[in-house]
């Protein structure tokens, strides 16, 4: 009896310690893996598919549980958790029952895009502007400041203090996503220090991270104007879909090029120099130092100077409401159309894009200006390019670029 309880005790042991060395081989093992490949795998999974729901009912909402499922093509017990887990964050609603042809009624999912907001600014040569928007891009309040373009860089600051100010008041810390700002003028892409910025010199060498950081605690999200005006026109699956070119005519000329909402042909954040893109030989010495820019020709900048050299002096609102019925502003005006025209045709016939976006204070102008604009268009670019070319020009909006500055942030929010 004793010799098998000893048995009985021993194999007892053995076993144990064999289940012992199971387990701290298991956590061993466990251990090693998360160190090799990311610790928290099941949460980053569960992050992942619950960012997936909310990116697809932000995109594509409002719907209903099955709907998100089929779309996703992942199982209702994914959907259900994830969906619980964003309710309970605040981000997502249920909304009313949807009566179907069979089955149990459904309720329908919406994303609460009110949830979050963001503050974006736009500082540019003569104003700042600024908004409140929340996550649907949808604006809740607008502000600006205008100042004198030969501004001092620290009174400059202080516009730019006095609005952000204003505008944090408003947004409680709780529901603040951050802080956008579009900046005009080339920035250094690690640093984001304005390195140079023709005719807006107070903006140069300023560290604007530094500052917000220094005065409000907040590090903003900073991105080149024209940027953040190509993502606000491609910010929704629909919109930006395809190759488009967006194009910012105003006192300056840029462009950007997206696929599928994403940049390209950028570095180091600097989207390109259209308006710097040479269109006459040994032409009008240019903000840039060189000659002949199609920014000496086709800005508002230019515009203004041949209208004061060749008729008077006048603001570009005046010459927006006169020119058509003026024959020599009209003669300029059409001169720079024509070359912008043919800038743009070289751009369509490089880059051949689905959508080409036109946007920018120039398009104040009027529609006779952006017809010559088109007419000219067919006559320079390549025929089976411009012919099934979506020509987009959404009405000028003056937040529109500091709308675009939150871009960033909203983006982060989905990855
Ligand atoms: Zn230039």
């Amino acid at each position: 009896m004793i010799i098998l309880i000893k048995k009985y005790v021993d194999f007892f042991s053995f076993s144990t310690i064999i289940y012992y060395k199971t387990i701290i081989f298991k956590v061993f093992t466990v251990k090693y893996m998360n160190n090799q490949s990311g610790i928290l795998q099941l949460n980053s999974i569960k992050k992942n598919n619950r960012q997936a729901l909310l990116r697809e009912l932000y995109l594509g909402g409002p719907m209903s549980r099955v709907e998100l499922s089929r779309r996703l093509n992942c199982n209702g017990t994914t959907t259900t958790r994830g969906i619980r887990n964003l309710m309970e964050c605040g981000l997502v609603l249920e909304g009313q029952l949807e009566k179907i042809q069979q089955g149990r009624p459904r309720r329908i999912l919406k994303f609460n895009s009110a949830k979050m907001k963001s503050i974006g600014i736009e500082i540019s040569p003569g104003k700042i502007v600024a908004i409140i928007a929340d996550l649907s891009g949808k604006i809740l309040l607008r502000d600006q400041v205008r100042f004198s373009v030969d501004i001092e860089s620290d009174e400059l600051m202080a516009c730019l203090d006095e609005v952000t100010d204003r505008l944090l008041a408003e947004v409680p810390k709780d529901e603040r996503l951050g802080v956008g700002v579009a900046t005009f003028g080339h920035f250094h892409h690690d640093s984001r220090i304005i390195e140079k910025a023709a005719g807006f010199h107070a903006i140069e060498h300023t560290d604007i991270e530094k500052h917000f950081i220094k005065k409000f605690n907040i590090k903003p999200e900073i991105i080149d104007g024209t940027l953040a005006l190509a993502y606000n026109q491609t910010q929704t699956r629909q919109s930006g879909q395809g190759i488009c070119v967006t194009l910012n005519l105003g006192r300056g000329i840029g462009h950007v090029v997206t696929i599928n909402g994403k940049a390209v042909s950028t570095r180091d954040s600097h989207p390109g120099e259209f308006g710097h893109t040479s269109c006459e030989i040994n032409g009008l010495l240019c903000s840039c130092g060189r000659r002949g820019c199609l920014e000496t020709v086709s800005s508002i900048g230019a515009l203004l100077k041949k209208v004061s050299e060749e008729y008077r002096p006048m603001e570009f609102d005046e010459l927006c409401s006169t020119w058509h019925k003026n024959p020599v502003l009209t003669d300029i005006v059409n001169y720079a159309a024509t070359y912008l025209a043919a800038g743009i045709a070289n751009l369509i016939n490089i880059t051949v894009p689905d959508k080409l976006i036109l946007c920018g204070e120039l398009l104040k102008l009027g529609d006779q200006f952006t017809d010559k604009l088109k007419e000219q268009l067919k006559e320079y670019a390549i025929q089976q390019l411009i012919e099934y070319l979506d020509i987009s020009i959404p009405k000028f909006d003056s937040y529109s670029i500091s709308l675009g500055a939150t871009s960033p942030l909203i983006r982060k929010f989905f990855e």
